[in-house]
């Protein structure tokens, strides 16, 4: 049979379709292990950034009476939380099955597969750093709530939310934050609050200001943006939703003196607007849990922002009632002065 009929001329354009077939097969498989790598460098570039195994409770420091971290401790440990977002976080995020979201005390308080996750991988790395702390996170302590009586009593601990603003991670929505607070003898020397979608964190340590990290670099915070605003004219947060019975009209006068108020169920973004100065103000009211509070009210307080309660105490763990956090001492008088 002559070997030039129609059939090798066929098989000579079903080669030829092969062939470039193979062709883009190969540049796929060849770009989609150049984004593998390009991943895989970014994620080792950022785990290594701050190697986990060189620190131990030996090194901290005591001053008068308390433990501290130093900076270097301090991003290590925002290591931990970075790397925890990236593990077990954000792979997740927008991802979840039905069954990996569970109601807690109502439909409106959540809790996912990745807080839970995310909170034993930093406690277990946290476990290996410092075997003698304690260690506190929000959904160990809400199965067993003993650790918290030992909180003022630790000559370190470390406290630890690891999704704020589960609601809005389980719905999807971009604002949540990785919550860790540092202590000793109940008072916080330092606190990280790290947000998962752009990999920034604020940080604080007792004494030594305040910053906001992004892209690597700090920008120290200062409060007392809209200081020379009247308060008519300020943004703020307040979670007026919470108010019940009488105390729900009083939220709602309080709020239609204020400028403009937001609800955001959300302490880490909430933190984070008033210590950029995008808000003058915060009022969070209801049960003002240790995770959610101790990182944040550290970082406002060193930017130069007031905290109180409404009853002029300070905040303690667990406290019940409302706490304001103001950018001066001047808005936080305004502010209270609405709720008396
Ligand atoms: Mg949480």
């Amino acid at each position: 049979m002559n070997r030039n009929d129609g059939t090798d001329n066929r098989s000579g354009i079903v080669d030829q379709s092969l062939g470039y077939f193979n062709h883009h097969l190969i540049q796929l498989y060849v770009s989609r292990c150049k984004l593998i790598a390009d991943h895989h460098e970014t994620f080792m570039k950022r785990s290594l950034v701050h190697p986990l195994n060189d620190v131990s409770i030996d090194r901290l420091t005591n001053i008068n009476g308390a433990t501290m971290l130093n900076s270097e401790q301090l991003h290590q440990l925002a290591a931990i939380c970075r790397q925890a977002s990236d593990t077990e976080i954000m792979p997740r995020f927008r991802k979840l099955g039905s069954d990996q979201v569970e109601e807690k005390q109502n439909h409106h308080d959540l809790v996912t597969i990745a807080d839970q996750a995310a909170e034993t991988f930093i406690l277990d790395k946290l476990r290996a750093l410092y075997p003698d702390a304690l260690l506190i996170g929000e959904e160990s302590v809400y199965q067993d709530p003993a650790a918290l009586s030992q909180f003022s009593k630790a000559a370190l601990s470390f406290v630890l939310d690891p999704i704020d603003g589960t609601w809005h991670y389980a719905n999807g929505s971009v604002n949540f934050g990785v919550m860790l607070s540092v202590a000793s003898h109940g008072e916080v020397v330092a606190g990280i609050i790290f947000e998962p979608i752009s990999g920034d964190y604020m940080w604080a340590i007792k004494g030594q200001g305040a910053f906001d990290r992004v892209d690597g670099q700090d920008r120290p915070l200062k409060a007392g943006h809209q200081s020379s605003l009247p308060l008519s004219e300020t943004m703020g947060c307040f979670s007026f939703g919470v108010s019940k019975g009488e105390d729900r009209p009083r939220a709602i006068q309080a709020v239609m003196q204020m400028g403009r108020v937001m609800d955001y169920r959300c302490a880490a973004a909430e933190y984070r607007l008033l210590n950029t100065g995008a808000t003058a103000f915060v009022i969070f009211q209801g049960t003002l849990n240790l995770w959610d509070h101790g990182a944040g009210l550290l970082i406002s307080q060193e930017a130069g922002a007031v905290a109180r309660m409404l009853d002029g105490s300070q905040y303690a763990p667990q406290n019940t009632g409302k706490l304001l956090v103001a950018e001066s001492e001047a808005r936080w008088n305004e502010v209270a002065a609405l709720f008396s």
